[in-house]
């Protein structure tokens, strides 16, 4: 795969490395790892994306790559107790849910480059400007089935190409349904949220404007049903939002609910049965589901990823009032065209299965 940017950092990269997109040990972990992998269709060919897995590299940064080094060699060991229900604490799974922004991202930035010239996405920004930055969920479930392979869910569909908001996993016997997204779990967990974001009319940006705490868990928090059963892992991450607003998080609530205050970074949740907790961060929880699994019916996981994508593409109330009225015609008209793609790829899914 050749890309002139660096990965993680999105400047033509000095000292050139190659980063796999997915690590080695992973490869290793859930079969051979020069197998051929498919990626879907080519939305502007219509040809399989077909390659060996070893080579699904991009450049990156001699001193980026080995900032990352480190961390894969943690993260080995955290999928090795996930898949086993082995406890992790909660170091382990904030490492976690960072890699997980750091696949996705990586993942995006690959299917967007194979895609090249058919979506028109130039991506604005790569892993390192992502990982940490915004709210993350993550659903877990284990099938202790003795499977053994490496999917991916969700990449190359329309909502995904144009942002990386949703994406799941398939690592052996475990499916990971990963989400991140501005304030996406906030409101849940009673943080501020926005209520309205604002389209900005110059650079294309998105202005969110939050309202205050609810200060109470919330039941709902997606439409899109995921399948049972999981165990959901949640953080609210509000870097941005204190930024802009810090006296909506200024109170007894949200530092009671936060590891860090004054970075924005929120406590871990975790929810299940009914059951919605945080995490202390001299805890350490596992996330055993085995009389569940049993007798349970089949996990679904490619459905609720997209139908969660497409959720997300219209999470919050839009208002278009600072963009020209061409701006906001165009604005309307590629999330329809998003949307119609997503409902086909969910159709054409449903069919060949
Ligand atoms: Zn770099």
């Amino acid at each position: 795969m050749i890309s002139k940017k660096c990965i993680f950092c999105g400047n033509p990269p000095t000292d050139k490395n190659k980063e796999h997109v997915l690590p080695k040990w992973l490869l290793k972990l859930t079969g051979d790892e020069f197998r051929t992998v498919n990626l879907g269709y080519n939305w502007k060919t219509q040809q399989q994306i077909e390659f060996n897995i070893s080579s699904f590299t991009f450049p990156a940064c001699e001193t980026c790559n080995s900032k990352f080094a480190e961390v894969e060699s943690k993260v080995k060991v955290i999928v090795e107790r996930l898949l086993v229900d082995e406890y992790l604490n909660y170091e382990q799974i904030n490492l976690f849910l960072d890699w997980l922004d750091k696949i996705r991202i990586g993942i995006w930035l690959a299917v967007n480059y194979l895609n090249k010239g058919h979506f028109q996405i130039e991506p604005k920004f790569f892993i390192n400007q992502r990982v940490g930055l915004k709210d993350r969920f993550l659903a877990i479930t284990n099938l202790y089935n003795n499977h053994k392979g490496l999917t991916w869910i969700g990449a190359n569909s329309p909502c995904f190409i144009y942002s990386p908001t949703c994406l799941s996993l398939q690592i052996n016997n475990l499916l990971l349904l990963n989400v991140s997204y501005e304030f996406i779990v906030s409101e849940h967990l009673g943080f501020p949220f926005p209520k309205i974001c604002q389209l900005q009319p110059n650079n294309g940006m998105t202005d969110y404007l939050i309202g205050p705490a609810s200060k109470k868990f919330n039941r709902r928090l997606f439409n899109t049903k995921i399948s049972e059963p999981h165990i959901k892992i949640m953080q609210p991450i509000y870097k941005q939002g204190k930024g802009i607003l810090p006296e909506f998080y200024d109170n007894e609530y949200v530092k009671e609910n936060s590891y860090d205050i004054e970075s924005g970074i929120g406590k871990i949740f975790l929810e299940h049965d009914n059951l919605l907790y945080s995490m202390e961060k001299d805890e350490e929880v596992n996330f055993s589901m085995k009389e569940k699994i049993k007798n349970g019916a089949p996990v679904k996981i490619v459905e609720p990823t997209i139908e969660l994508q497409m959720e997300l593409l219209n999470k919050y109330r839009t208002d278009t009032s600072l963009l020209s009225e061409e701006q906001t015609n165009n604005y309307y008209e590629v999330k329809r065209t998003l949307l119609n793609y997503s409902r086909d790829y969910l159709e054409i899914y449903k069919k060949v299965k």
